[in-house]
């Protein structure tokens, strides 16, 4: 990412983009997604760009990505009643579409046919 612009998410951690914040630390923000595929749906967004999908997180930096995981299950337990889907999209078939390392965490119900 650095060798570009930056990214939407960079954007919104700078504050140079408004966004509906829930959570933020040192390293990590979490924000509402701004078109939710469900009736809770959070974004865990690493502050860092270093990394552009999961895979590359997982391999560069394995504590953040607990931290991530560890922070969804927090969101989740405030807006979700602990129970949440954590995806990370992967690729642009996958569906990706911001190249800056993010979790979906999606719950508040409905989830549980699979459809999402
Ligand atoms: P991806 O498709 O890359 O896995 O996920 C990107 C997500 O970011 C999408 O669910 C999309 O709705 C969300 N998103 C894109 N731009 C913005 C924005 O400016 N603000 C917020 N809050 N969410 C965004």
């Amino acid at each position: 990412m650095s060798d570009s612009a930056p990214s939407i998410f960079s954007r919104i951690i700078a504050r140079e983009i408004p966004a509906d914040i829930v959570l933020e630390d040192d390293r990590v923000i979490a924000i509402r997604d701004i078109a939710p595929k469900a009736p809770v749906h959070l974004l865990v967004i690493p502050k860092t760009d270093a990394y552009r999908d999961v895979t590359q997180l997982a391999v560069g930096d394995p504590a953040l990505l607990a931290h991530v995981v560890a922070t969804a299950q927090k969101l989740a337990d405030e807006h979700s009643g602990g129970q949440y889907r954590l995806m990370f999209n992967t690729g642009e078939e996958a569906g990706q579409t911001v190249f800056h390392v993010h979790a979906h965490v999606l719950g508040g119900g409905g989830l549980e046919e699979g459809n999402i």
